[in-house]
């Protein structure tokens, strides 16, 4: 007998049929004889909703803690639907909002962090041989406001408790039957891995593969939680997140990510002085405005051009905050473009392999997509192109390191 966490995303309880087939599912694990804690996101669609109806009656930037408030309440609709129907079919189960539970987290509304998780009253829960149906998404601050973790954050509720709870595994249950070589909505001939290493999966999520929240990944790599993302729908193996041994086989490219809510700014002609990019990029954090990448380069008249991407939804944003700052240093001008889009590829072998770099722009070179940004660490290159060639840039990239191929 285990004690499994299992978390089932927006497309697995989007609708009551959907809501009684995980129940059927939560059911069967139990007559197993496992002990299983359950994580549910908001019916699919419905945090968009929300955070559309706060946006609308704003008319601005809302509140970020009303709007905590707000798009946390689509989780607590499927907690209470979900064990209603766990309950028809007598699995005795109860529902539990994270302030309950307590997930405590800090209080940086709409992206807080899991701080701590009081396991005590889960495990009284379990003791009695009830299934504690648990709202992903959220948290409570120190002063009793309730928090919600990011877009996608269920994944990393479901891996806290885990870790928390130091159960046996934890099932991330979606909508696909595993992490594959890339989004396999893009990219048909994309194949499913059985296997993908702690590191590859972080730098994939982090770089814009939906399949997992980045922070959940993370905690499953520090606290060593067996993570395994698999079909709420169908019977299958799934794809294992886990850390890297000798024997397992490392080909060059694990996968390829891409991420479409990107934009650039370019502030060009500015003074080559010692400050310039603190100058630039300082109001910029100072507004919580995620900086991705940057390039700078100096031509020879003693004046860069630096330029730096950011999420498309900060885009105007940043571009505002920089109008008085391009005054004040003296650069030419200011300008952006949000059309664009990041292509990643990801792969621990190619610690051990030159060439994948030269490989990756010849492809995108015989695709004639120019690249208009590039950066690298040990195990990823990532390119800025324009959005319109995402899928091809993706698809060229697929074909060439082999990725449908066992
Ligand atoms: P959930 O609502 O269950 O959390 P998400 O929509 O957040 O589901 O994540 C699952 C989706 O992630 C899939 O439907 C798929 O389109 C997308 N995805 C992106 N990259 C990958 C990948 N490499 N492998 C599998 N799915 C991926
Ligand atoms: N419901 C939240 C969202 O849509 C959290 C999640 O689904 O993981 O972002
Ligand atoms: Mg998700």
């Amino acid at each position: 007998m285990a004690l499994i966490v299992q978390k089932y995303g927006g497309t697995s309880v989007g609708d009551l049929d959907r809501i009684s087939g995980v129940a059927q599912r939560v059911q069967r694990y139990r007559s197993e004889g496992h002990d299983v804690v359950v994580v549910v996101s908001a019916m699919s669609g419905e945090t968009n909703r929300l955070v559309g109806m706060g946006q609308e009656i704003a008319g601005g930037t809302p509140d970020p803690r009303e709007m905590d408030v707000l798009t946390s309440s689509g989780e607590q609709v499927t907690i209470a639907l979900l064990s209603i129907a766990l309950q028809r079919l007598r699995v005795a189960a109860r529902s539990l909002l994270g302030d309950q539970v307590a997930i405590r987290t800090d209080s940086a509304f709409g992206r807080a962090r899991i701080q701590n998780i009081d396991t005590e009253r889960l495990r009284g829960i379990l003791s009695q041989g009830v299934v504690p149906v648990v709202a992903g998404f959220q948290g409570v601050d120190e002063g009793g406001n309730v928090t919600t973790l990011g877009r996608g954050g269920s994944d990393t509720s479901a891996v806290a408790l885990a870790a928390a709870l130091s159960a046996d595994e934890c099932e991330i249950c979606t909508d696909v039957d595993g992490v594959y070589t890339t989004d396999p909505r893009l990219v048909e001939a994309a194949r499913r891995l059985d296997y993908i290493t702690f590191e590859e999966m972080l730098e994939l999520a982090s770089l814009g593969s939906k399949v997992l929240h980045p922070r959940s990944v993370e905690f499953a790599g520090r606290y060593r939680v067996p993570l395994r993302v698999m079909s709420t729908f169908e019977d299958g193996p799934g794809t294992l997140i886990t850390i890297e041994s000798e024997n397992m086989e490392q080909p060059l490219v694990s996968g390829i990510a891409h991420a479409r809510d990107e934009a650039k700014i370019t502030v060009a002609g500015v003074p080559d002085i010692p400050g310039i990019a603190s100058k630039i990029l300082g109001p910029v954090g100072n507004a919580n405005i995620e900086v991705d990448m940057i390039v700078q380069n100096t031509g020879a008249d003693g004046l860069t051009d630096f330029t730096f991407t950011v999420k498309r939804q900060d885009y105007e944003q940043a571009l505002e905050l920089l109008e008085p700052v391009v005054q004040e240093i003296g650069a030419r001008e200011i300008n952006g473009d949000n059309e664009i889009a990041k292509v990643s590829i990801v792969g621990v072998g190619m610690r051990s392999h030159a060439g994948v770099a030269t490989r990756t722009f010849d492809c995108l070179a015989s695709e004639n997509i120019n690249i208009q940004m590039i950066s690298t660490s040990e195990i990823k290159i990532s390119v800025v192109v324009a959005e319109k060639y995402m899928e091809l840039a993706v698809r060229a990239l697929h074909a060439e390191f082999d990725l449908q191929d066992a």
